[in-house]
């Protein structure tokens, strides 16, 4: 067994505090991975507080972990120890159904879904029509911590150019903004709305500028629209009626970071005809829609859940060929309570990405 340490809560209450825990010794087809960067998804906190009523106790999240291959099991070809390489929110999947199949196991259709990298199944064994639990385990712990063990086929590879800590938030925020992007032909001679100038916002301008697409943010901090300019976004206030009604029908896509319910029929009109928006901020019910304003241009509104593990490298490798990532903040694990509500609070410019350096193996004693 790995000796591990890491961050986790023991109730929907209760802060992130130190945890000494085990992990299983890569098997055949696995690594083991020393972890140096985990960013802070708006996800974990939804988790940990038990937002989505699917938390599984004690929960240690973080799934935008990059780190260096500490070890390999016997069959493991594609990493070598000392490879440096990322994990995103998937550590493993049914491999058998038809988008398993397809290389989208992001929507993996068997009895447990997709394995998630903490918090365990998408899909817990009581829930799954069989009873059984194919992954044997009900709680996996995430990427705040000082190892991870996944298999070989689920851990990507960090391109040479793209820094580490930069590149733990391609993992989830720059995938599940890309996947939408690339699903509906984003590109030159398209025009993309990114609706929240977040983590996830901040990442899908940028990304949606390297796939050739034009851009504009809508947020509703006046700070932001001030600092968009410099980012070469270009940014109006959602209150801003006359700016609205001047963008009718200006855009191809529209997508939707707000990380919470939010009434986004204003932004309907906005779209071109056949125009879609896809919302990946808020995994919840969502304010009504209004479809006169969905009819009158044929538009859709549609989902997206993350990305496959294909698109993660291709998003990995995008962003390093074309020197992009997020900006971020690096942190110092013993500050993560106070992070969580600044990410809460919207203060953040624009994701939290923890050193692991800072998480002491003596950690669990000195707290
Ligand atoms: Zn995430
Ligand atoms: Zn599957």
């Amino acid at each position: 067994m790995i000796k591990s340490v890491g961050y986790a809560a023991n109730h929907s209450f209760s802060s992130l505090k130190p945890l000494a825990f085990e992990r299983e010794e890569p098997k055949q087809n696995e690594i083991e991975i020393e972890v140096m960067y985990c960013g802070i998804c708006h996800s974990d906190i939804h988790q940990v507080k038990n937002e989505w009523h699917n938390t599984v106790y004690p929960c240690m999240p973080g799934h935008e972990v990059v780190g260096r291959v500490k070890s390999v099991g016997a069959a493991v070809t594609r990493h070598a120890v000392g490879d440096l390489v990322g994990v995103g929110c998937m550590i493993d999947s049914c491999r058998q159904c038809e988008p398993c199949q397809a290389g989208e196991q992001n929507y993996c259709e068997g009895p447990n879904s997709w394995l998630a990298t903490y918090n365990g199944p998408m899909v817990p064994s009581a829930k799954a029509p069989t009873g059984t639990n194919q992954y044997g385990k009900d709680n996996t712990y995430g990427g705040y911590s000082t190892s991870l063990v996944v298999p070989e086929d689920f851990a990507l590879k960090i391109p040479a150019g793209l820094k580490p800590e930069v590149a733990a938030p391609i993992l989830c925020a720059g995938v599940t903004t890309y996947s939408p992007m690339k699903h509906w032909g984003m590109g030159p001679g398209k025009k993309v709305a990114i609706l929240g100038f977040g983590g996830l916002g901040d990442i899908a301008q940028k990304i949606a500028k390297a796939m050739g697409a034009e851009v504009t943010v809508f947020t509703t901090s006046q700070a932001k629209v001030n600092q968009a300019p410099v980012v070469g976004a270009y940014a109006v206030h959602v209150d801003d009626h006359d700016m609205l009604e001047s963008l009718k029908a200006s855009f191809d896509f529209i997508l939707s970071t707000i990380p919470k319910k939010t009434d986004l029929t204003p932004f309907v009109p906005l779209l071109k005809r056949d125009g879609t928006l896809v919302i990946v901020g808020a995994l919840e019910p969502l304010a009504p829609f209004n479809n006169m304003q969905m009819a009158a241009h044929r538009n859709a509104i549609a989902g997206s859940l993350i990305g496959s593990i294909a698109e993660t490298q291709e998003i990995l490798d995008l962003c390093a060929q074309h020197g992009i990532g997020p900006d971020i903040e690096l942190l110092d694990i013993k500050n993560i309570n106070d992070a969580y509500t600044r990410v809460e609070d919207g203060e953040v410019r624009y994701r939290y990405v923890i050193d692991m350096a800072t998480l002491k193996p003596d950690a669990v004693e000195a707290a």
